[in-house]
């Protein structure tokens, strides 16, 4: 069932975007060579909790038999890791590296859920195509997220967006509506047919996140359940935001 938020939810909505975004920032200012991906999450835990947050990810069950909870406040995807890397004091970043920080803050019942990558000291052209790209989709994409246009208006467009530049989407995984819940209806795929799917509403708050691979779209996961990588070995990068459909153009709530 997809939510339509009142008046008094998307205040609650606005509240735990803005934590969540105050946390990026955070592990933005932080990010250097020589840093743990387990430091990270202390820095953006640190933060949530200090603005009166819990971070969302923390315990989040896996849904696969044997496989313990999510451990960390954050995702951590270092290179060919594409999302849902578990942080930690082995890994340290490097220059060149690029990193993936997905983030979920839960404050007074709502939920506010964005993405980014990040360089590490300099990194090399075409990576940071990769990354211009995937941010470039996101946007691309929200500007058909007004009223009265479909759902795959967006899907659609931040597919064709990525694959004109040459590069591929993750078809496994995707955004998803969010409010009282991290993951509400609808699933938000970044592929699909322009003109299908629900038609958009004032009130519907929705993750939208280009997931991009530098190579061919093919993924694994990894023996720890969660950390999924690139099949063929070559970069991945990962953009989100909240964004609020409105009478007119979209908010994005977990931007300034
Ligand atoms: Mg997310």
């Amino acid at each position: 069932m997809v939510t339509i938020k009142s008046k008094q939810e998307i205040v609650k909505m606005r509240e735990a975007c803005r934590v969540a975004y105050l946390a990026q920032k955070a592990v933005e200012e932080a990010i250097k060579p020589g840093i743990s991906t387990w430091e990270l999450d202390k820095i953006a835990e640190r933060e949530m909790r200090k603005n009166g947050a819990i971070p969302a990810e923390k315990g989040y069950p896996s849904g696969e038999k044997g496989i313990p909870p999510f451990p960390g406040a954050i995702c951590a995807s270092v290179n060919d890791e594409v999302i849902h890397g578990i942080p930690s004091k082995k890994v340290i970043l490097k220059e060149g590296d690029i990193i993936s920080v997905d983030l979920v803050a839960y404050k007074d019942g709502f939920h506010g859920d964005c993405a980014r990558t990040y360089t590490v000291g300099k990194i090399d052209k075409e990576t940071q195509r990769l990354l211009d790209v995937t941010k470039e989709a996101f946007f691309v994409g929200i500007q058909y997220a007004k009223k009265g246009n479909r759902l795959g208006d967006i899907c659609h467009s931040i597919g064709e967006y990525v694959e004109k530049n040459g590069f591929s989407v993750v078809k496994e995984f995707q955004g998803h509506g969010i409010g009282r819940q991290m993951h509400e209806d609808p699933g938000i795929p970044n592929y699909g047919k322009a003109g299908r799917g629900i038609t958009l509403e004032p009130g519907m708050t929705l993750a939208i996140e280009p997931m991009v691979i530098y190579g061919s779209d093919g993924i694994l996961q990894l023996d720890d359940g969660w950390t999924i990588i690139t099949e063929d070995g070559s970069m991945a990068a990962h953009y989100e935001n909240t964004i609020l459909i409105t009478e007119n153009e979209p908010e994005i709530l977990t931007l300034p």
